[in-house]
């Protein structure tokens, strides 16, 4: 029974780009992605965790609790090796509380100024949180994908700093992939795909699931 109940997931985070994502990522899955907004008042949820996987327990757990739902959290963000790992966990943060993402990818290019291209790796971390509607979690998975910085913004999907990644080896920005290239490489796409199949799994598992 506990199962059966798990075929609507909320997904724990206001963010319109992660719900695309997460709803493109769970297209054909007989797991439906909900925002929060549609079951209850999203709660505020202070990300003081040192890791992604921390932050997205606390938003999986507190979440799961104010809606009563199954729930899925995503915390993510980019890590850059010739800035310590920097902006990291502070990623939606890096440029101050009210910045866009245009006043971060210009935070982030002034940094790397003087950085030559090999010393310009990065990578996305993505850290995805499923909890019960008792707050207990169920599953978490930890994903990334590697990339480097680019020397100016490119392309014109996606979000955040996908115009400065650079994704694998290749010559194209996060931001020039379409939805579809993203979501089959980005550190987001690799998590949600995890979920996705621990979810249907338990589901199929199911008499009625
Ligand atoms: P969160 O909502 O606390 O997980 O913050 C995530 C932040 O990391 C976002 O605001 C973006 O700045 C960055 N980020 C995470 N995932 C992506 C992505 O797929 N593309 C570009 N930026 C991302």
């Amino acid at each position: 029974m506990r199962w059966a109940q798990a075929s609507a997931v909320v997904l724990a985070s206001g963010s319109p780009h992660k719900l695309a994502e997460f709803r493109q990522l769970f297209c054909g899955s007989p797991v439906r992605i909900r925002p929060p907004t549609d079951v209850a008042t999203p709660p505020e949820v202070n990300e003081t965790g040192a890791t992604f996987l921390q932050n997205a327990r606390l938003k999986a757990v507190a979440y799961a609790q104010a809606c009563r739902a199954w729930c899925l959290a995503d915390d993510s963000g980019l890590e850059v090796d010739s800035l310590g790992g920097a902006p990291g966990v502070r990623s939606a943060r890096y440029a101050g509380p009210n910045a866009t993402d245009d006043m971060r990818n210009r935070k982030l290019l002034t940094a790397l100024a003087d950085v030559p291209k090999a010393r310009r790796t990065a990578r996305f971390r993505c850290a995805v949180v499923l909890a019960a509607p008792d707050g207990s979690i169920v599953y978490t998975a930890l994903r990334a994908c590697e990339g480097r910085i680019a020397r100016e913004p490119r392309g014109a999907h996606g979000f955040g700093y996908d115009p400065l990644f650079v994704v694998g080896a290749g010559d194209r920005t996060m931001a020039e992939l379409t939805a579809d290239e993203k979501n089959r490489v980005s550190h987001r796409g690799q998590a949600a795909r995890a979920a996705r199949r621990f979810l249907e799994h338990r589901l199929a598992a199911m008499p009625y699931g």
